[in-house]
């Protein structure tokens, strides 16, 4: 299969691109798109066949359920079953990095759900991300564009290195603005709202319109999203974790906010702000690895707020603490 990449406008797609990214999408192939959070990687959710060919593409165990990007809220209506939480979250913060698990409509094929009861819907906040679902006419099953347990790309040149030849077609919308992915939620008991992964959008603001807080998933709820029980993120060499005002670990490459003592600013990246640390993370992760350093050091971010706890997980994953 030949992988075509077209560039677009983020802010002006170009319609007639979007059309031919949507004609793919409806004719059951594979379509690498950028969203605010990472690319993802989208087939026709409600296409069994379509769906199947992600986890080919990916290496993605076929219990690992996908999440399905809708156009608004209306649309997302179809597929799940909106409870008042849901409905009251979605007004507030969609389009945006909030995901919501809810009891799938039958139209939703199993395939899509990982076998669950439930299904994940979400409205990312990207003009071509929206503009895609919305020509294609039909929810886009879409996780990460890359090749299952890698770090996920930011920018179009890291979906073609390990998409190039699995996939049909690219968008690229150019790098994107979290970096990390959604925060999926459980809502399917309202009474009893579930984190399932930390992400983009900061705990504390949801738990604020909730009015509740978000429980961790204890072992049994842990089994309704298997993804997060996977091995992630991770680059092929060792990532170690450094904690401010301790020692950097031997010869490792550094990235952080913080300047350790005795880091070799040749294989070091500092950010200057916890956002920059965030859409740089896999990016760092992919660079360091192509240079073949033996390991990555990566600062603890303890910060209470904002993005620190999805960055905190996956920095964990990748370091295979979690
Ligand atoms: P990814 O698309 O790889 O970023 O991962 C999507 C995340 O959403 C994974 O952690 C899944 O386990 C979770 N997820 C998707 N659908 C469901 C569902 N129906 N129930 C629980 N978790 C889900
Ligand atoms: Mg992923």
């Amino acid at each position: 299969m030949i992988t075509k990449t077209a560039t677009v406008d983020r802010w002006n797609p170009s319609p007639h691109l979007i059309a031919k990214a949507a004609r793919v999408i409806q004719a059951g192939g594979l379509v690498a798109f950028p969203t605010e959070t990472v690319y993802g990687l989208g087939a026709d959710a409600l296409n069994p066949e379509a769906v199947s060919k992600i986890f080919t593409a990916k290496g993605r165990p076929q219990d690992n359920p996908l999440i399905l990007h809708v156009y608004n809220i209306a649309h997302a209506y179809q597929f799940v079953e909106f409870n008042d939480a849901a409905m009251n979250l979605a007004k507030v913060f969609w389009p945006g990095p909030l995901t919501f698990v809810l009891p799938a409509k039958d139209i939703v094929p199993s395939i899509t759900r990982g076998g669950l009861e439930t299904a994940a819907v979400r409205m990312p906040d990207n003009v071509t991300a929206l503009s895609l679902i919305f020509t294609a006419g039909t929810p886009i099953a879409a996780p990460s564009a890359n090749i299952s347990g890698r770090p996920s790309p930011t920018d179009s040149d890291t979906v073609y290195r390990d998409m190039n030849g699995k996939i049909d077609f690219i968008l690229d919308g150019g790098s994107v603005k979290f970096g990390i992915e959604s925060t999926v939620i459980d809502l399917t008991d309202e009474k009893r709202p579930l984190m399932l992964r930390p992400g983009s959008m900061p705990r504390e603001i949801i738990e604020k319109e909730l009015g509740m807080t978000l429980e961790v998933p204890d072992s049994v709820s842990k089994k309704r999203s298997p993804g997060t029980n996977y091995r992630h993120y991770a680059p092929s060499i060792p990532v170690k974790i450094w904690r401010k005002g301790s020692k950097l670990p031997a010869d490792c490459a550094y990235m952080g906010i913080d300047k350790p003592k005795n880091v070799d600013m040749k294989k070091a990246i500092i950010f200057d702000s916890l956002g920059n640390y965030a859409r740089g993370l896999f990016s760092g992760f992919r660079k360091f690895e192509s240079e073949n350093v033996s390991c990555i050091a990566v600062q603890w971010p303890e910060y209470e707020f904002g993005i620190a706890e999805g960055l905190r997980d996956r920095i964990s994953r990748a370091a295979g603490l979690s």
